[in-house]
């Protein structure tokens, strides 16, 4: 149920009435929105539950949430949510622009990649330290030295972070080094990983699983929320179709479908929606144009030379050609992007 408080109410009846929603066994999610303050009450609910809520002065009505997705949906929150960390702002009208190698390989490469997305207009830094690698005899990555490989380039370029946690025990090491913890897509429906993530306060980049549904999606994002991280950003990276030209098909309708159901922003990886270098470019331009709130994007200073993923990453140089076109893209929606 949501839970709407009248426009007259203080915050000290708003904290009040979350109490009582919780004294009812209800889990409360205050959500204080621009027009209103809402607190959508999670849970199962005994009978009688939205008159006797109803009953209180502060509140305005009492309006059950249809979807399963209680507090990622739009009508918990109308408004769409903006993700900001240092200079990262995905929503409310950029498009967020993280970019950077798959994995970090060494320092040299992580600094010149750091600089190199930066000079392009990218704000984010992506690369993981933690690899979920299909074969176990793959680079699995630098783990904490390619953690502190990031810090540094966060440090010489004000880039923000995003990497890779691929276990509840290592959110507390990750969470010291990242602004943003990135969720795989292998991992999405990892319930004590998206509790684990939940309860820090960081932003979120949850990836959507190549064989989940779009509820599925929500639900997982919705285990996020549920431990209070209200700063969750969807990753739509490809899903497994029977197509295989290209490494995952990429559904662009995911964007604007999600729009209609959600406040969370949406962010799109062509990289891996591909997989394959020279149809990124376009890509991205489609997902700027198609409405999306950011772009993750692997480029490698020299993609035949990386550890994983050299195939679809990008050349600086055809980075910062897509950016400038992407910008162009941005200007026809009506949005800046970086
Ligand atoms: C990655 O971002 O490099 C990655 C492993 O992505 P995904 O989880 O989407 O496969
Ligand atoms: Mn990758």
């Amino acid at each position: 149920m949501i839970v709407v408080m009248k426009r007259t109410a203080t915050p000290e009846a708003v904290q009040q009435m979350a109490r009582t929603v919780e004294e009812m066994g209800l889990k409360a999610h205050v959500i204080v929105g621009t027009e209103r303050t809402v607190i959508a009450a999670v849970g199962d609910k005994r009978n009688g539950a939205k008159e006797l809520l109803e009953s209180y002065d502060d509140v305005e009505q009492v309006v059950p949430i249809l979807a399963p997705y209680k507090v990622a949906s739009l009508e918990t929150k109308p408004e769409p949510t903006t993700i900001r960390t240092r200079g990262l702002v995905v929503g409310g009208g950029n498009i967020g622009v993280i970019a950077g190698p798959c994995s970090v390989e060494s320092e040299e490469q992580i600094l010149l990649a750091a600089e190199q997305v930066k000079a392009a207009g990218a704000t984010g830094l992506r690369g993981g330290a933690f690899k979920p690698r299909t074969s176990p005899y793959a680079f699995q990555g630098m783990k904490e030295a390619g953690l502190k490989l990031l810090a540094l380039a966060r440090e010489k370029t004000g880039l923000a972070i995003v990497t890779e946690v691929m276990t509840p025990q290592h959110v507390e090491l990750v969470a010291k080094y990242t602004d943003v913890l990135q969720i795989g897509a292998r991992n999405m429906q990892n319930y004590h990983l998206l509790q684990a993530v939940g309860e820090t306060r960081l932003p979120v980049l949850l990836k959507r699983g190549p064989s989940a549904t779009i509820e599925e999606f929500l639900l997982a994002a919705e285990y996020i929320l549920d431990q209070g991280n209200q700063q969750v950003m969807l990753c739509e990276r490809g899903i497994r179709t029977f197509e295989t030209h290209t490494r995952f098909t990429l559904p662009l309708a995911t964007v604007a479908y999600l729009q209609e159901r959600t406040h969370l922003p949406i962010v799109v990886d062509p990289s891996h929606g591909t997989g394959i270098a020279s149809l990124v470019p376009s890509m991205c331009l489609a997902a700027v144009a198609c409405g999306c709130d950011g772009l993750i994007i692997e480029v490698h200073p020299e993609p035949k030379k990386a550890m994983s993923d050299g195939a679809q990453s990008l050349t600086p140089a055809v980075f910062a050609d897509t950016m400038a076109r992407c910008r162009l893209v941005a200007a026809a929606v009506g949005k800046t992007i970086g």
